[in-house]
């Protein structure tokens, strides 16, 4: 477990003036005085308190829109002085920093790119030092949660007490139905390992499109994270940057309002009594699983010993396949989906490998 404590969860909310979940939302980027604006003063109306907009973009390619720069932080000064909402703006570096903190934005973010260089982040948290501001840390593209953890650990070093992790999804080369494939293991993970986090969903860049944004929203509510970061513009389809997971503010209001917003603890005598219940039986279960592969394993090994004794090779693609097929195929009918089945095989062949190799180089 990472040794950072952070403030209370209700006491942070309390500081933005808040209810759970924490809803930031704003466009993409700040591309004019009026689009900032209107945009801001529709979200306001919406009792959102936090608001978006980036002003240095970091983009892959060269040649796309890379931000409106400095100009636009004059901008978000106004959104905050005449509509009363937070301002929030990505940084990458010190001169970012500097001209963030010059206009008084409220909060600001470190994004996906600039997570994966240590340089880039200590950077930033040196210069932060003696500077009292929350920071959000999105997740670096790649899933390495120890990127993630460090980003985090250089900003608290440096003094900064507010943290956030903003969840945004990892980048892959298989092209998914993602633009950044959500693995919510590693923020169920990131939680696990810094147990009092304040982790906020950022349900547009993990989308990519405007389809999916409300399952990922939902999805983030069913575990009981603490908020969201969603892109909003008054006109998405000109936006300049991430048109198409863009959503104008009234779209944005009915996912708002469709969304489930869950409970992480409840203290009815019969829900818990039901819940104790099921879960002995969740134990059980598990129980069986590990003996039913402590057997195949036992098998395995049987196996690994006659192969040896006829100098055969571990890997018999051939036989492999068919499993993989096979389990495929069976499983269905039982409501499990191929991506678990795979994983789960392939988890479960890699460990029959391992205790052959054992075998036969006894
Ligand atoms: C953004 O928030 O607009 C952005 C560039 O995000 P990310 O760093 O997650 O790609
Ligand atoms: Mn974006």
């Amino acid at each position: 477990m990472v040794d950072i404590k952070f403030e209370e969860k209700e006491k942070i909310l309390k500081s933005f003036n808040s209810t759970h979940p924490l809803i930031i939302a704003g466009p993409c980027s700040a591309e004019s005085e009026d689009q900032v604006f209107q945009t801001a003063l529709k979200l306001s109306k919406m009792n959102i308190k936090i608001f978006r907009a980036g002003i240095w973009k970091p983009r892959t390619r060269p040649g796309n829109f890379e931000g409106i720069g400095s100009v636009g932080l004059k901008w978000l000064k106004k959104v905050k002085d005449e509509l009363g909402l937070l301002v929030s703006t990505e940084v990458a570096n010190t001169y970012h920093v500097e001209e963030a903190l010059k206009n008084d934005i409220d909060i600001l973010w470190i994004g996906a790119r600039t997570t994966t260089n240590p340089f880039a982040v200590q950077e930033i948290a040196d210069s932060l030092k003696g500077v009292n501001i929350p920071i959000m840390v999105k997740n670096p593209v790649n899933p390495d949660m120890e990127l993630w953890i460090g980003a985090i650990e250089r900003i608290h070093k440096a003094g900064i007490k507010k943290i956030f992790a903003i969840h945004r999804g990892f980048s892959t080369y298989d092209k998914t139905v993602y633009r950044n494939q959500p693995h919510w293991e590693m923020p169920i993970e990131l939680k696990r390992r810094i147990p009092d986090i304040f982790i906020i969903t950022d349900p547009s860049h993990i989308s990519g499109n405007k389809k999916l944004l409300f399952e990922v929203s939902q999805m983030a509510m069913d575990l009981d994270f603490d908020g969201l970061i969603i892109e909003s513009h008054i006109n998405p389809s000109q936006a300049l940057s991430d048109a198409s997971q863009q959503v104008t503010p009234e779209e944005l209001e009915d996912l708002l309002i469709k969304l489930v917003i869950r409970k992480s603890v409840i203290n009815d005598k019969n829900f818990l009594q039901t819940l104790d219940e099921l879960r002995a039986q969740i134990d059980k279960i598990d129980n069986e699983i590990l003996n039913i592969l402590e057997n195949r394993m036992m098998v395995v090994e049987k196996i690994g010993r006659c192969k040896k004794e006829n100098n055969i090779s571990i890997l018999q693609t051939r036989r492999w396949d068919e499993i993989l097929r096979k389990k495929l195929s069976q499983s269905r009918k039982k409501g499990l989906t191929p991506e678990f089945i795979t994983k789960l095989f392939e988890a479960i062949h890699e460990e029959s490998i391992n205790h052959q190799s054992k075998i036969m180089n006894e």
